[in-house]
């Protein structure tokens, strides 16, 4: 027996109800009868001739070759992207995009975060003018069907079967990473091929990957051609990582430095220690004013900013500098890890800057984000 939603095989978790079996793994997101026939949702009509679209800047020549092929082998299999952070992923689909709308095909974008739902509809909709792009998340679903659906990967439970091409995002954030259940969700939505983009491989893009049953596009180049910053390490005892951070903070006191710390309570006390000698801040997952310290630090008003993992995507800060303060935590994985040092350097006005990780031991999640950067820079195209 097989959940024809989140393809669960387990029998453990099928039960016997009064209308027959039902998958008790996937059960918190609607009832599912197993033998069911699934009920096919009112097809939406795609609006005609809505495949243009228009880019703020031109692909480079490196990403028009990895946008074209995976425009072309998303026919014939899934396509992984696997991107370096800001080497434009998001842009790497659009040709995929504009060719799946001209041959009147449904397309979604899922992604983990909610608000980046928020903001790549409001992207994609910039871009494919002329189509219509809905946005499904908390607090948004009660319009269901458009051109373009961006989505969290949670709601895709509504669309069993629907999609023909499906943009998975940030596939190694939580909470996708590693929920079976959401994986099973989201391959049932899409009764075609899944593009994944990502920054970093988990196993099971890994051994897609061995098996040769997904195509592997890598880039490892940002738009402004410049190196991606590899990260310096610096092991010690406790108290001389203190003294390695502030030695760092005034080396660079000129820029905007953001500190990552493992944990709320570290953020907390290092706060009250650096706010001894600078002017800084904190942030953490239970901060109410997010928005407006992160704007207080991109607007200068503070040139030192403490952060959780809260911070580790999706923030660009023009000319930052970053320091992960116990980097060897159990907190941080590679994945994070790549995410918060690949904040650096991103713009084209400062592509260079400065990132280090201080350690109280040796890690190897460190020593392997430090690897995949060097190696990204001696290879900057890979296809398989
Ligand atoms: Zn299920």
């Amino acid at each position: 027996m097989r959940c024809p939603r989140c393809l669960n095989e387990d029998p453990t978790y099928f039960y016997l109800g009064s209308k027959g079996w039902m998958c008790r793994r996937c059960v918190s997101f609607k009832r599912v009868l197993i033998m069911e026939e699934q009920v096919q949702i009112a097809p939406y009509e795609l609006s005609v001739d809505c495949e243009e679209y228009t880019l703020d800047y031109p692909l480079t020549s490196l990403q028009k070759n990895v946008a074209e092929r995976c425009a072309k082998m998303i026919f014939e299999q899934d396509v992984l992207i696997e991107a370096i952070c800001g080497a434009g992923k998001t842009e790497l689909v659009f040709p995929t995009i504009a060719k799946m709308l001209s041959l009147k095909k449904r397309v979604c974008f899922a992604i983990s975060r909610r608000q980046v739902v928020l903001e790549l509809q409001q992207r994609l909709a910039k871009t494919f003018t002329k189509a219509k792009v809905v946005k499904v998340c908390q607090g948004f679903t009660d319009d269901l069907f458009g051109d373009i659906v961006v989505c969290t990967t949670h709601q895709c439970y509504r669309y069993h079967q629907y999609f023909d091409c499906l943009i998975l995002d940030e596939s190694d954030a939580f909470p996708y990473k590693g929920n079976v259940v959401l994986a099973g969700i989201v391959r049932t939505s899409c009764k075609g091929h899944i593009v994944y983009l990502t920054a970093t491989l988990d196993d099971y893009l890994k051994k897609r990957i061995k098996e040769k049953s997904i195509v592997h596009l890598q880039l490892n180049a940002r738009p402004h051609g410049h190196d991606l910053p590899v990260p310096k390490k610096k092991v010690g005892l406790q108290f001389m990582l203190f003294y390695h951070l502030l030695r760092w903070i005034e080396m660079h006191r000129e820029k905007p430095l953001l500190v990552f710390v493992p944990t709320i309570k570290m953020s907390q006390y290092l706060y009250y220690f650096l706010r001894l000698f600078y002017h800084c801040d904190h942030v953490n997952s239970k901060t109410r004013d997010l928005d407006t310290k992160i704007l207080a630090f991109r607007n200068k008003k503070n040139n030192l900013l403490i952060a959780t993992t809260i911070l580790e995507r999706g923030v660009t800060i023009e000319n930052v500098n970053v320091c992960i303060f116990m980097a060897n935590h159990p907190v941080f994985d590679e994945a994070s890890l790549v995410q918060m040092s690949g904040r650096v350097g991103r713009t084209f006005k400062y592509p260079h800057g400065d990132c280090l990780f201080l350690c109280s031991a040796q890690s190897e999640e460190v020593d392997a984000c430090i690897q995949k950067c060097q190696k990204a820079n001696a290879h900057k195209m890979f296809v398989v």
